[in-house]
């Protein structure tokens, strides 16, 4: 199909659709550093490059779709967060965001700690190498037999997510002759995401053992009785995407509070305080996250300020970012199959994967952007839909961007900041094939989580 055989789509002169978008950009050849990863930057024939490799030349060698990490990207931002923490604070990744093996390498030698949630991270953990020591395990439903293993290999800590637990953890260290460190995630009564947060006295959701009514008290009383356990704080985990610091205010105030509660009660300075992750990234140019030091630099002055007002030793604090170490760092790369302009609408480009590969617009209505990345291109921005090719409407990729109305079939394009809650919540819908993960470096590109095959898919379906 030639270029110019699909009538005109809509262009941005026309009155535009209702959407949730803002003017086009000046310049739709321009990449904002803002969603980009660190190394990418377009070649002299316009062509785009990770880590100084082109992305025809990737998609020819890796196909597509596919998610390309820019490892340099990843170690800096690493290194960002630790440094910005410093010594007397702990970062942990969150392993949920995205995990293999080639990661937990890059987070051992980049000095960071790790979250797992389940038997299979966990496992991921421990066979590339991670100290358990290094390790935290969460999840308001660990089984006995994930906890047996946690216990036994020894990790960091266990955070405590109800009642049940605190007695099945005591339990399983106890019969192996252990004492487990662990924490007692609290419900705070805040819930934070981008610009809002919502601070109650209550709570309604799954997680964690509430503030409210003295259930953490009581969570507290419980786990100080019980000698497989050795309690060392209390952890508190808000939200996701948050932009704004003040929901952290309210939640470490609440958390203080109660340190403050059970030194009163019991006589004893719990040591650690675990705010959580969920802090922002860049989808779109109109996101502006804060840098980590900005973060370390309020979160240790909002827990040392309520600390002073109650009397207690600062605690040493950790955090557990996910999206904002990984997501920054990757883009799904995907070639254009077909484009349908609807005049005054919009046009619909539909791409090689879809939600199998990012379910997160369906799921969230999350926002991306999306960019025309095998070429440059001086025509009209056109509004455009990015679908993928499942059978389900609602498979959108990217709801509403801007790409040059010349776009034809063939042509590829990418949708940045990928790298966080994507390939990790990919599917096999539709018998979808799950999309490698390469990490580009230097020049030089490696296949770190491989494209599932029909045979995989074979595997399974045992007839
Ligand atoms: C999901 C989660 C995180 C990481 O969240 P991000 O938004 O990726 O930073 C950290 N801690 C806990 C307990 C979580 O559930």
């Amino acid at each position: 199909m030639s270029r110019s055989a699909h009538p005109a789509g809509p262009r941005h002169a026309d009155v535009l659709p209702e959407g949730h978008y803002s003017a086009p950009p000046a310049d739709l050849n321009q990449l904002d550093p803002k969603v980009w990863a660190r190394t990418v930057s377009r070649d002299e024939r316009g062509v785009v490059t990770v880590g100084g490799i082109a992305v025809d030349a990737l998609a020819e060698e890796f196909g597509t779709p596919a998610y390309f990490l820019d490892e340099t990207d990843f170690r800096a931002r690493c290194r960002a967060w630790a440094e910005a923490f410093g010594k007397d604070a702990d970062v942990f990744y969150a392993g949920k965001a995205f995990l293999s093996r080639a990661v937990v390498r890059w987070l051992e030698e980049e000095g960071l700690n790790l979250d797992v949630c389940s038997g299979g991270e966990l496992s991921t953990a421990l066979s590339a190498g991670m100290p358990a020591e290094r390790i935290a395990f969460h999840g308001n439903n660990k089984s006995e037999g994930e906890i047996r293993r946690a216990v036994e290999a020894g990790v960091g800590r266990i955070v405590l997510d109800s009642f049940q637990e605190i007695v099945r953890v005591a339990h399983v260290a106890q019969s192996l002759g252990k004492r487990q460190r662990v924490q007692i995630r609290v419900t705070v009564g805040v819930e934070a995401h981008t610009h809002e947060f919502i601070a109650t006295a209550h709570e309604d959701q799954k997680f964690g053992i509430a503030l409210a009514g003295g259930q953490a008290a009581e969570a507290v009383r419980r786990a100080l009785k019980l000698d497989g356990l050795e309690l060392i704080g209390i952890h508190s985990h808000i939200g996701s995407q948050i932009f704004d610091m003040a929901g952290f205010e309210v939640s470490a105030r609440r958390v203080v509070q109660l340190l403050a509660e059970v030194r009163d009660e019991h006589g004893v300075e719990l040591p650690e305080i675990d705010l959580g992750g969920g802090l922002g990234i860049a989808y779109t140019s109109e996101d502006d996250p804060r840098e980590p030091h900005e973060i370390a630099k309020a979160l240790s002055e909002i827990v040392t300020r309520e600390c002073e007002a109650a009397g207690l030793r600062t605690p040493r604090i950790s955090v557990e970012p996910g999206r904002a170490i990984v997501g920054p760092t990757a883009f799904t790369l995907y070639r254009v199959g077909t484009v349908k302009p609807l005049e005054g609408l919009r046009t619909y480009v539909s791409v090689d994967g879809g939600m199998s590969d990012n379910i997160r617009t369906a799921l969230y209505d999350a926002e991306y952007s999306v960019s025309l990345v095998s070429r440059t291109s001086e025509a009209e921005p056109m509004l455009s839909r990015v679908v993928g090719k499942h059978c389900e409407s609602g498979d959108i990729v990217v709801r509403d961007a801007f790409l040059p109305s010349d776009l034809a079939p063939g042509d590829l394009i990418a949708v940045p900041a990928t790298g966080a809650y994507c390939r990790s919540m990919a599917s096999n819908y539709n018998h979808a094939l799950r999309p490698p993960v390469v990490a580009v470096r230097d020049g030089e590109a490696r296949v770190i989580v491989r494209r599932e095959t029909e045979e995989d898919l074979l595997r399974l379906d045992v007839g």
